[in-house]
């Protein structure tokens, strides 16, 4: 049978790995062709994988292993199961890639160590998507892998956007604005220009609105500022977290309440954000559907943080020219797109609220100064055209060293 090359994605989180594949070997011609996750790692690991039409291939529990052994099962299944796939290469999505990474990288001893000293600057993400490419080196060591960074793509950002006012010597040490969902934002950048090519060069807020949330001004398709900063936790009210908060809050449950570092960041992660404010759920559907006042309190909350967030981010760039809307709640929420532009009318943007409605691509009015676009992010096909580059660069690279 015609075997195809394939590249596998991996997102390692601390109790789910989320994977796909993709066929093909050049950036045009890449295909989603499975995609799933082992969900439960740790307690009651469980396997799912659909098609590309999201027929389930397979659904079954797991016997309880380390992560070596399930990335094994996982490797196995696809090369039987996956007619004609032959899988040549993994891209790891990668949260934090430090001052060093400003783009993919290829896999050594010498990276992953790097890597591992960047664990302190994201300790609940990191270390799991470096455990996922740990275990797959010992089960497949002759795959080649790929690190893709959520925090690369703002590099591109000017000192004053990433530096924090604090003495110089915290900021050399690394405690300085990261950004992240870096890999959502390359993606956008790439895809607006497709849709609307006279914005190429233009002043765009892209708005990452998911169970994390963050916003993006880009310039000419670089990050030039961003909502999200040390951690994943600044910026916009998210699912469980709640965006920017007064750091004197957190200096006052230290020693009003005693709180600990390990009882914070679970208040800060884990319990605030619509679901703490609405104490009913931290998925925007359920808020919508909901006729309680603090689920209506939490979504005013999070429609007003985006849009307040949006305004600052248009001052950094000095002026807006477009707004892009994406992730579960920018490409899903008619209802938070139509309160967000309302929020940001005084600069612009007015929707069509029958496009709006239908989740057309461009959802503004014909005579909104500012278009307005809806454009489905994805971070894995970035990963995989990334991770194609990389190794094809590499080889490239290999081959003339080997010519000289
Ligand atoms: P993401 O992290 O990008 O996968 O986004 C997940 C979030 O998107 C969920 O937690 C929901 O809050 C939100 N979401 C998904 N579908 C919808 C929808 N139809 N309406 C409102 N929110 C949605």
């Amino acid at each position: 049978m015609l075997q195809r090359d394939a590249c596998l994605i991996i997102n390692a989180g601390s109790s789910s790995l989320k994977f796909s594949v993709f066929l093909g070997s050049g950036k045009a011609e890449l295909e989603a062709v499975i995609n799933g996750q082992i969900s439960g790692i740790g307690t009651e690991p469980r396997f799912l994988a659909k098609d590309a039409s999201k027929r389930v291939l397979a659904d079954q529990a797991l016997e309880q292993s380390d992560r070596a052994a399930l990335l094994g099962f996982l490797l196995r299944w696809i090369e039987r199961e996956a007619e004609g796939v032959r899988l040549v290469a993994a891209g790891h999505r990668v949260v934090h890639g430090g001052t060093r990474f400003a783009a993919p990288v290829r896999l050594t001893p010498e990276v992953l160590a790097e890597l591992e000293g960047l664990i302190p600057l994201a300790p609940l993400h990191q270390p799991h998507n470096l455990a996922a490419m740990k275990a797959l080196a010992e089960v497949f060591p002759a795959l080649p892998q790929v690190a893709c960074f959520d925090t690369a793509f703002h590099q591109t950002q000017p000192w004053q956007s990433q530096t924090f006012a604090i003495p110089r010597e915290l900021t050399e040490e690394g405690v300085r604005r990261y950004g992240f969902h870096g890999l959502s934002y390359e993606y956008i950048a790439q895809r607006l220009p497709q849709v609307a090519p006279e914005l190429a060069e233009a002043r765009v807020l892209v708005c990452h609105l998911g169970s994390g949330a963050s916003l993006c001004a880009m310039r000419a398709g670089k990050s030039v500022d961003t909502s999200m900063g040390f951690t994943a936790l600044d910026g916009v009210p998210m699912g469980t977290r709640p965006g920017s908060i007064d750091p004197g809050v957190l200096i006052y449950l230290m020693r009003q309440k005693g709180m600990g570092a390990d009882e914070i960041e679970r208040l800060l992660y884990h319990k605030s954000g619509l679901l703490g404010v609405s104490g009913i759920s931290n998925d925007m559907r359920d808020l919508e559907n909901s006729d309680a006042p603090a689920a209506a309190e939490a979504l005013e909350l999070f429609c007003h943080g985006v849009a307040k967030q949006g305004a600052a981010l248009a001052g950094s760039m000095g002026g807006l020219d477009a707004v892009v809307f994406t992730a579960g709640v920018g490409e899903n929420s008619t209802l938070v797109r139509s309160r967000v532009s309302e929020k940001l009318g005084w600069l612009g943007v007015t929707l069509d609220a029958a496009a709006n409605r239908a989740k057309a691509t461009r959802i503004s009015a014909a005579d909104s100064r500012i278009p307005v676009f809806v454009i489905p992010t994805d971070e894995e096909r970035m990963i995989a055209s990334h991770t194609l580059d990389t190794l094809a660069h590499g080889t490239a690279r290999h081959a003339l060293l080997a010519a000289e």
